[in-house]
């Protein structure tokens, strides 16, 4: 896998497994994969984890499950790595937070003993600062600087130059301790969308490592994509960024893979990567007077994102496939007639029926209980004729 230059921008998430627990991190990588996630980060805090990351490999390859797992290490992970190398030789790449390989005098020594095993193994490193694990010796020294200056900057404008510092500083050691540039990815996450912009503007016209966008923590919800959108859509709008996560806070019990989803959708609306067909709705207004113009719009979705793994395997370009599900005769056709498949369903008071469009024209009138089920049929069989099958 390339990442950066003129590589497509990977959208990567992390496991919330505790990495010891082999079966469990295999399923939420295994959905992770099928989701999309081209990356997956796991956590290694500690021997058991450690010792596992060799066996979760081995069972996602007994799948043809191929996706690269990166390590997350913080603390221990010179001592992680050492102890345990096929833990090392499994994982694609190793994370390395800055502010977090050990305090004053241990951690350079720490730091190099982990670029050690990176070099030793072939493995890319990120080094990947957080503000809210920044490293304090670096930062209080900033804001010394800082303080004696005849004109001091806001302590916030020395915490996000400090980010970029660590960072940059950080991946100039990994290079004079033997690793080479091209195996060093980059990524400094806050929680603020305008310090994110900032500190990236920055970072992306200082180095020309790549980039790992990502919001941390987004939060819940809404106001996690809302934010994480916001903050990254500046970025990749200027051609900042190779790899995106968004972290989002699953609710209890919630999917893990819901992550993936927004990634792929801020890259996909922005139209800088297709995944998947993307499904174009209305919102309804007062001539959807009934649920099912919502639920129609929600199973096709669902069904869409549900076949993709299939269609991926099969059909070349079905990501670029644009499905319309409209509620009613007043804008339904004209946007069915730009998608390459839409339906148009009746809208309170209007003729119960629901005509379907294919490549602008139409092509047939569905009415009756199985409108939606008749659609997937549709959209199914629009696939099979219009792109190209895969060697299988
Ligand atoms: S297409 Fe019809 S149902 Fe949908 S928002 Fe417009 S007027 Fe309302």
């Amino acid at each position: 896998m390339t990442i950066g230059g003129k590589a497509p921008i990977i959208v990567q998430s992390m496991t919330n497994t505790d990495t010891a627990d082999i079966g469990g991190t295999v399923a939420q990588v295994k959905a992770l994969a099928r989701a999309g996630s081209e990356l997956v980060r796991v956590t290694v805090n500690n021997d058991e984890s450690a010792a596992a990351v060799p066996h979760i490999r081995e069972r996602l390859d007994a799948m043809n499950i191929s996706t690269p797992l990166v390590g997350d290490f913080h603390f221990n992970g010179h001592k992680l790595l050492k102890a345990h190398p096929a833990c090392a030789q499994a994982l694609s790449k190793l994370r390395i937070n800055p502010g977090n390989v050990g305090r004053g005098s241990k951690r350079d020594p720490q730091f190099a003993d982990m670029i050690e095993t990176a070099c030793k193994y072939s493995k890319p490193v990120r080094i990947g600062v957080n503000w809210g694990s920044l490293d304090q010796d670096l930062l209080t020294r900033m804001m010394d600087e800082n303080s004696k200056l005849a004109a001091p900057l806001a302590a916030r404008d020395v915490m996000r130059e400090a980010i970029v510092v660590s960072a940059l500083d950080s991946a100039k050691r990994a290079e004079s301790l033997g690793l080479k540039s091209d195996m060093i990815v980059i990524s400094a996450k806050v929680s603020g969308v305008q310090d994110l912009i900032s500190v990236y503007r920055n970072l992306a016209a200082r180095c020309t490592y790549p980039l790992h966008l990502g919001l941390t923590e987004a939060g819940m919800g809404s106001k996690g994509i809302v934010a994480s959108t916001a903050a990254m859509g500046v970025l990749l709008q200027q051609g900042i960024g190779d790899t995106i996560r968004v972290s989002l806070t699953p609710e209890p019990g919630g999917d893990r893979t819901q992550e993936v989803i927004v990634a792929q959708e801020i890259l996909q609306t922005m139209g800088l990567r297709a995944f998947t067909p993307m499904v174009i709705a209305c919102p309804g207004c007062g001539r959807t007077t009934s649920t099912y113009f919502q639920e129609l719009a929600q199973k096709i979705q669902n069904h869409i994102r549900h076949r993709m793994p299939e269609w991926r395997k099969r059909h070349t370009g079905v990501e670029d496939m644009s499905v319309a599900v409209m509620g009613c005769v007043v804008n339904g056709p004209g946007e069915s007639k730009h998608a390459n498949i839409g339906i148009s369903l009746p809208g309170t008071g209007e003729n119960p029926v629901a005509p379907v469009y294919e490549d602008g024209a139409k092509t047939v009138t569905l009415k009756g209980d199985r409108i939606a089920e008749e659609f997937q049929e549709l959209v199914e069989r629009y696939i099979e004729r219009t792109y190209s099958r895969n060697p299988s």
